[in-house]
């Protein structure tokens, strides 16, 4: 969500003259952009400004840290021209502007209640990448007590599916083979333009993706992140087994095995239910493979709900992780909890779970030896490198070797050589789908844009 943020921050600032340099020095605006999930995040933003400070530019915080403090960043770093949260994305080339006019520090930070906007990034071709976002909905109305994002991105509100059905379609058009449809509890979808709550509070997120399938034709490949697992409705089960489009892959954030700690995190479902969704939407679709986040250390949590966490990413055989300690947060109700499990057992209860996770990722990179996959590529493995990287239906990460037109953009057809720690190494076959000309090689960014005149 927050790379896509990015990329809307790269387009706004484009369309007011503004180009992409390598790097900050010499640079005329410079944007960070934060999140305030963990307060690693934030300690991040905190050096990374101390670090910029030095030069003559314009600096922006946008992002979640900056809806968070707001004025109060401003008095903390002085130096800062521009903070501004999430919802006022649009304001950053005005407040640039002013700011370079010589106008006072401002912050920025309310959210768009009565006329929710949704900002697009680039959707013209050859400035697209072979896969490419989709916001569906923003903020969130659940009260999982440790998360800050309903504080920092506001409740829940739903784009109309017209609009959506626009850009995935003006996405595709422009040579994207994958959209990835973003929300915070992606499946709790609504389509605002149908007039108000459906009388049985049920979402519509399986008939977006059934009209995604049905009216673009041409996309290879749908995505969607994050879902709660509270909407993973039998309707959406559905939509995985009817449409061929939708990848072999979910990410179904768990975050933890026990169902005490899973109480004390508002979380609204059992182990038990989390389980019988998982194992029907993989009863649903053969070879599926489902992702998840964990935290491990909660206010709480003992030796035993860890083991519980621990049996559960066994049972369902997760062939992905994300693992995190416990991280307290500004806002949110778990801050009135103890954060009685002490780092050195959190550390280590994160360890033994990696261990595990570890495992079952290479079990499952190594039962794919020798079968035949199709990877969307996405461009060259590293800068300047002959090989390509791209992902295959179910989100294993691919590195083929050269082959005539195995371009960003292209659907190869490939055998798997050879298990790596995280990837999978192939030989590709032949070419199922030509790369689209105009589609970019995306380059993974480990910083943000950084912008100039
Ligand atoms: N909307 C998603 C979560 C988005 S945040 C959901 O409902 O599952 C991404 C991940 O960060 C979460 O899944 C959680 O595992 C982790 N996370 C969020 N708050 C955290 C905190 N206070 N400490 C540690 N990890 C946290």
């Amino acid at each position: 969500m927050n790379v896509h943020d990015s990329q809307r921050i790269e387009h706004l600032l484009r369309g007011a003259g503004y180009q992409l340099v390598d790097a900050p020095e010499g640079a005329e605006v410079v944007v960070l952009n934060t999140c305030s999930v963990r307060e690693k995040a934030e300690q991040k933003l905190r050096s990374e400004a101390g670090r910029l400070k030095k030069l003559d530019t314009v600096l922006v915080v946008a992002g979640c840290v900056a809806q968070q403090e707001g004025e109060r960043l401003l008095k903390a770093m002085p130096y800062l021209d521009v903070v501004v949260g999430p919802d006022n994305l649009g304001d950053i080339p005005s407040l640039v502007r002013e700011a370079q006019l010589g106008g006072r520090p401002t912050a920025r930070t309310v959210f768009d209640l009565d006329a929710p906007s949704f900002l697009t990034g680039a959707t013209s071709p050859g400035s697209t990448g072979a896969s490419a976002y989709v916001t569906v909905m923003k903020g969130c109305d659940e009260r999982c007590t440790f998360c800050v994002v309903p504080y920092t991105r506001g409740p829940e509100r739903y784009r109309p599916a017209d609009q959506i059905l626009a850009e995935v379609r003006a996405l595709v058009d422009a040579g994207a083979r994958e959209v990835v449809l973003l929300g915070q509890t992606v499946n709790s979808y609504r389509d605002p333009s149908l007039g108000g709550p459906t009388p049985d509070d049920r979402s519509e997120f399986p008939e977006l993706l059934g009209r995604i399938a049905r009216e673009v034709p041409h996309l290879n490949r749908l995505r969607y992140t994050s879902p709660h697992p509270r909407h993973l409705t039998p309707a959406l089960e559905e939509a995985h087994r009817a449409l061929g489009v939708l990848a072999r892959h979910v990410h179904l954030p768990v975050q933890s095995g026990s169902d005490r700690v899973l109480k004390r995190m508002l979380r609204r479902y059992t182990r038990a239910e989390y389980e019988r969704r998982a194992r029907s939407l993989l009863a649903a679709v053969p070879g599926l493979t489902l992702t998840t986040d964990i935290i491990v250390g909660f206010p709480g949590e003992t030796r035993g709900d860890f083991e519980e966490t621990l049996g559960l990413v066994e049972a369902l055989g997760f062939v992905g992780v994300f693992a995190f300690k416990y991280s307290p947060r500004p806002l949110t109700p778990s801050l009135k909890l103890d954060d009685d499990v002490p780092e050195d057992e959190k550390q280590s209860r994160l360890q033994a779970l990696f261990a595990v996770t570890e495992a079952l990722t290479q079990r499952h990179l190594e039962g794919c030896v020798g079968t035949v996959v199709e990877v969307l590529v996405e461009g060259p493995s590293r800068p300047g490198a002959r090989t390509v990287v791209g992902r295959t239906r179910r989100n294993e990460i691919a590195h083929l070797a050269p082959l005539e037109g195995a371009r960003a953009g292209a659907v190869v057809e490939a055998e798997v050589l050879r298990a790596h720690k995280h990837s999978l190494e192939a030989r590709g076959l032949r070419v199922l789908l030509e790369a689209p000309g105009a589609v970019v090689a995306t380059r993974r960014r480990v910083a943000l844009p950084v912008v100039a005149v």
